[in-house]
């Protein structure tokens, strides 16, 4: 591609003739009303250029058909014509742009002769042209011999490079080639430990076949097309700074790498300036699905450069989930390791889902004593209603699996994990004051359930109605206790965009977590609803109706629980949130008088306006 004068047909007719391919010139496709046109000397418009470039699809679609390869030159000057001449081939075409000043082709286009399009027609040609952001570009100056040198070289180069092939690495791979991506892959060389990982991972997966794999950083970053595009799936933390370090002597300006791993989101923003002084682009990539997302489609959430990320949203658009309109799982999510910081409220808003199923689950098994095929079956049964959600469906299969007769709930040790998202949610919010007391309480449900074994036994001794709570109830209190857990999470998300400009859109967000995701539920697409129009759930009649109707369940359910004598610090939380909004109670006002007594701190007053501070002398 590229404009009228560029050299294509020259190019492509050396090219057909090396690589033994058929040849398609593009002009022979114009019809006769078109030919006139430009012979006219009257510029071609969009409607005259679509059955043109449809018919040059045509051919291309069939020798795709034909299990075939050709080479066409086409100027395909605007990118809705590269569409267009990509539909339903979209894996299967490479574009090659010839590129060159509007004086070195005018000089060209003099000196031809025989040509139906007039020279004077070449300043339409560069008004009309949009710059592809995807195309191997040759310099249209060099010799015939160098360009076709070069453009060999660049074809047979990978579009992408991935690095790091661990659980996520391996599934994202996978997923890359099974839609169509010529991937490089890399993975460290660890002496009797880490050997050959790239070539065997290759070897054992048919979809990877033309796939590259190193374990020479120079050779992998050699392999792939500039500007070099690399998603990094690697331990998050001080392994990503010095792998960064490793790979940037390798780099060159306006590469563009992607940091898939966790990191925290001003960890990303430090290395985005770092490699900005060298002309190098960062995009910090939350990935959620896990493994299984990973291959089949996570929700990915990419921000920073949005110049660079234009080159790299194809890439991601391909592997992501689909929402239910068909709309991809990843957008751009706004500036600096904003993508990052949002993965981060995802994992604090996960933790406190999963810790509300835990509770549920106990209150279920202790309090009504149902064993957990039962509650399998209620978790089921509910996942088939507007309490859906992934969680709650793996939750579901959890219950069932049995191992020796037993189920392996019953022997999986009581202790839960933790990678440090959770954690740094929690700090989040406490540096910028806002409430995210249901992810908190969900964090320290799992650092005490770790140091639990050293405490104390203290067994119940407390003799209690054993009366199973309604299972409407449990179900009610359930479903307010996540209403409150996602109205905490988009309420940082919220306060923090607003702290650094970022203009994040909560609805936009929503729906990318509505699929692909560990947190994709019913709920998730009804928020992604409810943010089109407001700012805040409390805002949202719904919401407000559904805290009014299961406030009582919710509170039922916690007295329940604490007769069992259950730990149930979730969902205490979220009754806990529920009184505070109760605004006739007053608890702030006994902390100001504390505050002013010991330490003249000062206090606000209701008759007086807000702003103005007070101090009493208290004896
Ligand atoms: P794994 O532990 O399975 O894989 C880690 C990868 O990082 C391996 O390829 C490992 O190489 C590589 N690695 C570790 N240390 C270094 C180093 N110093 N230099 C170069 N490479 C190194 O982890 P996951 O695949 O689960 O996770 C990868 C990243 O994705 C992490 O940041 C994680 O937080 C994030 N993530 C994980 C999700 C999940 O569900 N598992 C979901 C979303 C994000 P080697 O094999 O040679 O040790």
């Amino acid at each position: 591609m590229g404009v009228s004068g560029s050299g294509k047909t020259t190019l492509g007719l050396q090219l057909s003739e090396k690589l033994g391919l058929e040849f398609y010139d593009g002009d022979h496709f114009h019809s006769e009303t078109n030919i006139a046109k430009m012979s006219a000397g009257n510029p071609l418009t969009d409607e005259d250029r679509f059955e043109w470039l449809e018919s040059i699809n045509e051919a291309a679609q069939k020798l795709v058909a034909d299990k075939k390869s050709g080479i066409f030159a086409c100027s395909a000057l605007k990118e809705k014509y590269r569409i267009l001449l990509s539909k339903n081939i979209e894996n299967e075409i490479v574009f090659v742009y010839l590129k060159g000043t509007k004086d070195v082709i005018q000089a060209r286009m003099n000196a031809r002769k025989g040509h139906f399009m007039p020279s004077q027609l070449l300043d339409s040609q560069f008004n009309t042209l949009e710059e592809p952001q995807n195309a191997h570009e040759i310099d249209l100056t060099k010799s015939p011999e160098e360009m076709i040198q070069e453009t060999l070289e660049k074809i047979s180069l990978s579009e992408f490079g991935l690095v790091g092939l661990g659980v996520m690495g391996k599934s994202l791979a996978r997923n890359l080639a099974n839609n169509g991506v010529q991937l490089s892959l890399f993975n460290r060389f660890v002496e009797d430990k880490e050997v050959k990982v790239a070539e065997k991972f290759i070897e054992s997966h048919d979809e990877l076949n033309s796939a590259k794999g190193f374990e020479d950083l120079e050779k992998f970053c050699k392999s792939l097309q500039t500007p070099r595009k690399i998603f990094l799936m690697i331990k998050a933390g001080v392994e990503t700074d010095e792998f960064i370090e490793k790979i940037k002597p390798y780099l060159q300006k306006g590469d563009i790498l992607i940091d898939g791993g966790n990191s925290h989101f001003k960890d990303t923003k430090r290395r985005m300036d770092y490699l900005a002084e060298s002309g190098l682009h960062f995009i910090g990539t939350g990935v959620s699905g896990g493994e299984e997302g990973a291959l089949k489609g996570p929700s990915i959430m990419p921000s920073g450069d949005a110049a660079a990320y234009k080159n790299i949203e194809r890439f991601l658009n391909k592997i992501a989930a689909k929402d239910k309109n068909g709309g991809n799982c990843c957008t751009y999510i706004g500036p600096d390791g904003s993508g990052h910081f949002i993965k981060m409220v995802h994992n604090g808003v996960e933790y406190a889902e999963m810790q509300q199923i835990a509770e549920v689950y106990a209150l279920l098994r202790y309090k009504n004593g149902l064993n957990p095929d039962e509650i399998s079956e209620i978790f089921h049964q509910w996942n088939a209603g507007e309490l859906k959600s992934y969680l709650l469906e793996i939750s579901a299969k959890i219950l069932t699996k049995k191992e020796n007769e037993k189920w392996l709930i019953d022997i999986i040790l009581d202790q839960a994990g933790n990678k440090g998202t959770g954690n740094w949610t929690t700090v989040t919010a406490t540096e910028m004051g806002i409430p995210a007391t249901l992810i908190t309480s969900a964090l320290f449900a799992r650092y005490v359930s770790t140091v639990r074994e050293k405490y104390l036994n203290v067994p119940s001794n407390t003799e209690f109605e054993s009366k199973p709570l309604d299972l409407g109830i449990v179900a009610k209190a359930y479903a307010l206790a996540r209403i409150l857990n996602h109205q905490q999470g988009f309420g940082l998300i919220k306060t923090v965009s607003d702290e650094y400009n970022w203009s994040l859109n909560l609805s936009e967000i929503a729906r990318i977590w509505t699929n692909g995701c560990i947190i994709r539920s019913t709920l998730m697409e009804n928020i992604q609803e409810y943010f089109e129009s407001a700012e805040d759930l409390f805002d949202v009649i719904e919401i407000k109706q559904q805290i009014v109707e299961f406030k009582g369940d919710l509170k039922r359910f916690c007295i329940a629980a604490m007769e069992a004598e259950l730990p149930i610090p979730c969902m205490i939380s979220a009754n806990d949130y529920i009184n505070t909004l109760n605004q006739d109670v007053h608890t702030a006002n006994m902390i100001q008088a504390q505050r002013d007594f010991f330490g003249a701190h000062t206090y606000q007053r209701i008759d007086a306006e807000r702003g103005k501070f007070f101090h009493t002398i208290w004896e």
